[in-house]
């Protein structure tokens, strides 16, 4: 294998691309970015960058070594597989040996094509436009209640804005669980968010620009209106390329593809596992599979998920995926402190220090 293309610009197209130097792969490793900027992470966006108090210039992810030829404003926009050779937006064909694909996602829009005034939250541009806003704003209504729209919530009441956030479940519950996703509510109700539960969704009103949303025939709206519904697998540069599609590329416990060809990170979806959208196993995933493509013998992710999430003062970290465990078995609390554990193979704390692989055993112990 002399040429190795990874096509994506951010955290698990530059593990990957750094972990092939660091297991002495000493070909051409080309890294094509759709985006311009030099590779950020988003984990910020929503936090202190949303809110002013960390500039974009410190999402910048470490640079890649002199040896990696990054271009930078490089779309990908198909792969013939068989050919080995990937075709970027201006029609140039870039020839690969060996393929990782990192596109990540995108932020999955509520609003027609056409229809003006709905904010994501994804690209450091998105995180730009929506500070803008949120500067001449006095309200916002955020929808969606996950870990993101939560997020974004917590920021905007930092920054002294009206919140409402709607969504069509009680928040975080489907990514937490009751026992956690009730601690982050309550704070947020005790910081002055307003929760709105509408069991059939929210429907958009406006025509050329989005108005607000009919919850159950009340009409909702604000002076900002974000949407944190979700992500949509960046994969439709592989349609037609024979590679098994599925919400995601599939691949095996080592972020397999082809034999020529591995994926990693939100545009990945294991075998048997599904998709993990979170940092911690975008560098996990990425580390694998570089190594699975250079051939080494390594064992693929078996480590439970991780993820975390800052929002109303609470810090919350979680190994496995308790939200379908229902109540945990063992609640320790100190304080404002929590530790808490699902036999099933979950575990997750509340505002206590404790080391990820720690919390990982805690979770993986049986
Ligand atoms: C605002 C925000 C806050 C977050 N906070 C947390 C958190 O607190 N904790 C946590 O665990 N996780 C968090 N996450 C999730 C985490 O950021 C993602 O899991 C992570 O970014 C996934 O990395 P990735 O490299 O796989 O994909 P992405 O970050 O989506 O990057 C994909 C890259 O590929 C590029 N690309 C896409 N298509 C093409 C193409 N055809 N050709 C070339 N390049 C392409 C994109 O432009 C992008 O640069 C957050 C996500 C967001 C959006």
């Amino acid at each position: 294998m002399r040429r190795i293309a990874v096509v994506g610009g951010s955290i698990a197209a530059v593990t990957a691309a750094s972990w092939l130097r660091v297991r002495g792969f000493e070909g051409t490793v080309t890294l094509l970015s759709a985006e311009t900027e030099q590779p950020y992470t988003r984990v910020p966006l929503s936090k202190t960058v949303l809110s002013g108090e960390a500039t974009d210039a410190s999402t910048a992810l470490p640079p890649l070594d002199d040896s990696v030829d990054v271009r930078l404003g490089t779309r990908a926009v198909s792969l013939n597989t068989r050919a080995r050779r990937i075709v970027i937006d201006n029609g140039e064909p870039v020839p690969y040996d060996g393929l990782v694909i990192a596109t990540g996602g995108r932020a999955r829009r509520l609003s027609p094509p056409g229809m003006a005034g709905e904010k994501v939250l994804r690209t450091l541009a998105d995180c730009a436009a929506l500070r803008e806003d949120l500067a001449r704003a006095h309200s916002v209504l955020v929808i969606g209640a996950g870990l993101l729209g939560m997020e974004i919530a917590s920021t905007c009441r930092t920054l002294g804005l009206q919140v409402t956030v709607v969504d069509r479940d009680p928040p975080l519950r489907r990514v937490l669980g009751p026992v956690l996703a009730q601690v982050i509510t309550d704070a947020a109700r005790e910081h002055g968010v307003v929760l709105r539960t509408v069991p059939g969704g929210v429907r958009l009103v406006g025509s050329r620009t989005l108005e607000g949303v009919d919850a159950d025939g009340d009409f909702l709206t604000a002076d900002v209106i974000v949407s944190a519904v979700g992500d949509v697998p960046a994969v439709d540069w592989l349609t037609g390329s024979g590679l098994r599609l599925d919400r995601g590329v599939v691949t095996d416990s080592r972020g397999r593809v082809a034999n020529d060809i591995v994926a990693a990170g939100d545009a990945a979806v294991v075998r048997g596992v599904g998709r993990r959208p979170h940092w911690t196993n975008a560098v996990e995933q990425a580390r694998v599979a570089a190594d699975a493509l250079l051939g080494e013998d390594v064992a693929g992710v078996a480590l439970p998920s991780y993820f975390w999430t800052n929002q109303f003062g609470v810090e919350v970290k979680v190994a496995g995926e308790p939200a379908g465990l229902g109540e945990p078995d063992m609640v320790d609390v100190d304080g404002s402190s929590m530790l808490l554990r699902w036999s099933a193979g979950a575990a997750a704390t509340v505002n206590h220090t404790v080391p990820v692989r720690k919390l990982r055993q805690l979770a993986s112990a049986t």
